[in-house]
């Protein structure tokens, strides 16, 4: 009887009665596995005896998931590898990596040789050198001498490998987008542990479809979610933008700007990071030459991102064992010591690329197109409509003199704001909170989370970890090396 409540209840908890038709995955042979049977559990009182659980799900297909997903093609056998049931959710219709942000001059900010495989197994088919050689560009990209490729063209490879693994194992459910994880309690499991993590996903583009997997092992990788500052309104308007979004709204945004040449069409760029200042030079030469951006942000000067070598050997993979190590007020004090190699901080070349253009248009003759609006604190946005057409109003105050208040009006406003890196995290968790002992989720050095006694299945989470693992957790950075991490852990190897 106590175990028929804590079902309902589970059942409540993951709206598993909400289903409203078969949800068979469409794109997916829903393993790795060759012959299993389907464990969607969609009909509205599910029949749970006959599912078969998979032996790993894992939330989101990004890179972090990437790099698990060829960890497993590079070091598992064959055989063993069929014979799990393994399935990658991810909520897109297909691989793409911030699209938002493929600006077509853009460099990736890593060596390519940090890629899924090199730093693990530099004969493993899934290189970046592997890429170029099948694409017949090797040669020409070697002629460029350059370790860091186009964002574009790194875009391109994590594609290429996305598609390989699905080629291999076709174990990629696209356009699945999961909303949470629970347990299901009942008399079911004869065990007194709880041996699967239930995961509950809709169809993205019809969300009333939903499916239940349940999983021995999962990991969470969902990446961060774009983060505005809590002075924009909770409804955004077609005037207002996060940098996530800018490519896809970039056309929309010059069409508006060239409906009157540009006269007195003014754009704001909100931050002082790499994306805003990518943003900032695009705008600069692709907007109409009467038009007016201005960069905003709180700091006194752009600086320049640190990738220096010896500041670098914090990206090292060995190097989470000593961070992990410390207290949380040494890991707080390193965070400090070594952010500005990737928070607020510009690729020195960009810097003074921007740098050129304010100083140029001081020439005579030329007209002040670029505005930098240095130490200011945005306070306040509000969207007004004058004359027929939308208007985004930023109230700005001076950071060393709070008494200097300025409104000014703009067409356009993109927050280069950054993400929230926990957001997702706690949402997906929330059904776990029985089961997570202590109020704050605990990941070990393996990123592995700590759940109560009861539960037998395992879980991981990636990218969430920085305060803990270091600054490489939310970077491309020592992704083939934690990646096999993982998977070794998985597959106790
Ligand atoms: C513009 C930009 C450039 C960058 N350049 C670099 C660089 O040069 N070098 C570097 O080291 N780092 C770079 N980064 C950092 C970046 O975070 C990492 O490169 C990488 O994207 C992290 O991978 P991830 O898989 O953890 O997260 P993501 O790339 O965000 O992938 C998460 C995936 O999970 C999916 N997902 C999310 N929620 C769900 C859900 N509920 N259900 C199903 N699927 C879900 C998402 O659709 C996404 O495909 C850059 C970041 C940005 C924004």
């Amino acid at each position: 009887m106590k175990q028929e409540i804590a079902l309902k209840n589970a059942i409540a908890a993951s709206d598993l009665h909400d289903s409203s038709s078969p949800a068979s995955s469409s794109s997916v042979s829903d393993s790795c596995s060759s012959a299993s049977s389907p464990t969607d559990l969609t009909s509205p009182e599910p029949e749970l005896a006959g599912a078969t659980p998979y032996d790993l799900i894992v939330v989101g297909f990004g890179p972090a998931s990437l790099s698990i997903a060829i960890a497993i093609l590079d070091t598992l056998a064959p055989e063993f590898r069929r014979s799990q049931r393994i399935l990658f959710l991810e909520k897109k219709s297909e691989f793409s990596w911030h699209g938002g942000m493929l600006l077509p001059h853009a460099r990736m900010q890593i060596s390519f040789i940090k890629d899924f495989a090199t730093m693990r197994d530099p004969t493993s088919k899934f290189t970046f050198m592997n890429y170029l050689h099948t694409k017949g560009r090797l040669l020409d990209f070697v002629n460029l001498g350059t370790f860091y490729p186009l964002r574009e063209e790194y875009e391109d490879y994590m594609r290429w490998c996305a598609e390989m693994v699905q080629q291999d194992a076709e174990c990629v459910a696209y356009g699945e987008t999961v909303v949470g994880l629970s347990v299901l309690e009942q008399e079911y499991f004869t065990t007194e542990k709880i041996p699967h993590l239930a995961v509950t996903s809709v169809r993205t583009h019809d969300p009333a479809r939903r499916t239940i997997r349940l999983a021995r092992n999962v990991v969470l990788c969902p990446g961060a979610r774009p983060q505005f500052p809590s002075c924009f309104p909770p409804e955004l308007t077609s005037r207002i933008s996060h940098s996530a979004e800018f490519m896809h709204k970039s056309s929309e945004l010059i069409a508006l700007a060239s409906q009157s040449s540009g006269a007195g069409f003014a754009v704001a760029v909100i931050g002082a990071g790499q994306s805003a200042a990518e943003i900032v030079h695009y705008l600069h030469a692709n907007l109409p030459l009467a038009s007016h951006i201005d960069m905003i942000f709180q700091a006194g000067a752009l600086r320049p991102s640190d990738d220096s070598p010896f500041v670098n050997e914090i990206f090292n993979p060995e190097a989470v064992d000593g961070i992990y190590s410390l207290s949380d007020d040494r890991r707080r004090a390193m965070f400090d010591e070594y952010k500005s190699t990737n928070y607020s901080v510009v690729r020195s070349d960009l810097l003074e690329t921007l740098y050129a253009t304010v100083y140029e248009q001081k020439l005579p003759g030329r007209t002040a197109r670029l505005g930098m609006k240095n130490l200011q604190i945005l306070e306040e946005v509000n969207v007004i409509d004058k004359q027929g057409s939308e208007k985004v109003i930023l109230k700005l105050r001076d950071r060393y003199n709070s008494g200097q208040i300025e409104t000014a009006e703009y067409d356009f406003v993109i927050a280069a704001t950054g993400y929230d890196k926990s957001a997702i995290f706690t949402e997906l968790l929330s059904g776990l909170n029985r089961y997570v002992p202590a109020s704050e989720v605990t990941v070990d050095r393996g990123y592995r989370v700590k759940l109560e006694e009861n539960v037998e299945a395992r879980l991981w989470v990636q990218g969430c970890n920085e305060a803990t693992h270091g600054l490489s957790d939310t970077l491309l950075s020592i992704m083939a090396v934690r990646g096999k991490e993982i998977v070794d852990q998985i597959f106790d190897k």
